[in-house]
């Protein structure tokens, strides 16, 4: 891709309101636009991160079985109604709106609900099951504070996935490895080492549900890890009983800030006989479905990723999820320069190395204050002095190391940086 046909540009500031590091980050690098408190719209840039986060989940969800759907935002009244979460005092986070016939809908802020729901359409014996659907969906939440950027919005994409099994044995097997596909995920966008597998509220039969949290600063959960096991408890639910049936040591654990990042759910058949989903077993008698939810925040974990990998001058990309493996920038002003340029654009091109080009006319200073705002992890750098040598200069964002490779070289090096 060729910057001067980008419409989206970098911001020298950010406006005034935004308070949180990732929202502010991410408008002055052109990835994002504020519509209001929690509401942002993802520009190109932007939107090619999403898709790649949402890659590397989708992956993982199809490896675990999952088939993807997606359903809709408007939703009916009587359905909440049934599992008594309609009410605002039960749920304090409700968009609602009325048809013009004054009939009320809501707009999806989960979709337990409908999607229980509509599988009555489908599971009718043992044989239908077990069923592993997922979803990449805008939640529309009416958050009383929106101040975390991306972190925390009042719509936001999440992905869902809800399984529907038989009996609690087969849940839990399914369950256990949703929880390693889960820290794969957050392996492969480069927060394997800071997300914690917590113990928090919630949950039916083993009374509480599973979280993943990352360890940040200007998280707002707190969570008491034990290091040497890598797992944690939710201050919300700390106690000297579960810490016991953890067969946990309180001196061992140490207090950190968060964010929750993923959440995982037993219902058991608490939502099914709610709703009344039940399947015929092999002797024919109806037996309610045993339900789980698995959801992962898709913009608060880019959010959170900004806000751990970034320097004084802006965002650093893991490799992973970085919107282009290179920034190429042309610095010099010949005529050479420009057909070098064009030469490694193609190279990396032909070797499917994911590369943006600064060709704009603009001086040195400006490309690289840009390019630092962007945060592709490698820069590979063409001025009029280096060209002569055949070697180009290439600087690996992260460590600020430089180095001058000839272009072979430098494709190896491409090729090969984590
Ligand atoms: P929180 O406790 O942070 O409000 P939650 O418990 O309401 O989150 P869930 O309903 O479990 O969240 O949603 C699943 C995932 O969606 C969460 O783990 C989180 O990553 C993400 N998420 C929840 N609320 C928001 C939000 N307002 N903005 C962005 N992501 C969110
Ligand atoms: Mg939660």
């Amino acid at each position: 891709m060729y910057q001067s046909k980008l419409f989206s540009k970098t911001r020298k500031e950010a406006p005034k309101d935004e308070v949180s590091k990732n929202a502010q980050l991410l408008i002055k690098g052109g990835f994002i636009n504020k519509e209001m408190a929690g509401v942002y719209d993802y520009l190109p840039l932007g939107l090619i991160v999403l898709n790649k986060i949402k890659n590397i989940v989708r992956e993982e969800m199809n490896t675990l079985g999952g088939e993807e759907i997606t359903m809709t935002s408007l939703q009916r009244k009587e359905l909440w109604e049934k599992t008594d979460r309609w009410d605002d005092k039960k749920v304090d986070i409700w968009f609602k709106s009325t048809l013009k016939s004054g009939a009320e809908v809501g707009l999806g802020w989960s979709h337990e609900e409908p999607i229980t729901d509509m599988m009555k359409n489908f599971i009718t014996s043992y044989r239908s099951l077990p069923i592993f659907v997922y979803q990449f969906q805008s939640k529309l939440r009416n958050e009383l504070r929106a101040k975390s950027g991306i972190m925390r919005g009042r719509e936001f994409l999440m992905k869902d996935m809800y399984s529907y099994s038989v009996d609690e044995k087969s849940h839990q097997e399914f369950y256990d490895r949703a929880i390693q596909s889960y820290l794969k995920i957050f392996d492969r966008v480069g927060l394997g080492r800071d997300t914690i597998l917590t113990f928090a509220s919630g949950g039916s039969f083993t009374k509480f549900s599973h979280e993943f949290q990352t360890i940040l600063d200007t998280g707002e959960d707190v969570i008491y890890i034990d290091r040497d096991k890598n797992i944690a408890i939710n201050k919300e639910i700390l106690s000297d009983e579960l810490i016991k049936q953890l067969g946990l040591n309180k001196n061992n654990l140490e207090e950190v800030k968060s964010v929750e990042v993923g959440n995982i759910f037993s219902f058991g058949d608490v939502k099914s006989k709610q709703l009344d989903l039940y399947y015929k077993d092999e002797q024919g008698k109806p037996k309610a479905v045993i339900l789980g939810s698995y959801g992962i925040g898709i913009t608060r974990l880019m959010g959170v990723i900004v806000e751990k990998f970034s320097d004084e001058v802006g965002i650093v990309w893991p490799t992973s999820i970085s919107p282009f493996a290179v920034h190429l920038l042309n610095i010099g002003s010949s005529d050479e320069a420009k057909k070098i340029t064009d030469k490694i654009y193609a190279d990396l091109q032909k070797n499917n190395i994911e590369v943006l080009c600064d060709d704009r006319e603009l001086r040195p200073g400006e490309k690289f204050a840009d390019s630092d705002l962007i945060g592709i992890p490698l820069r590979v750098i063409i001025s009029d002095k280096t060209i002569t040598s055949g070697n180009y200069e290439i600087k690996e964002r992260r460590k600020g190391k430089v180095s001058l490779l000839n272009i072979s070289d430098l494709l190896d090096f491409i090729k090969k940086y984590k």
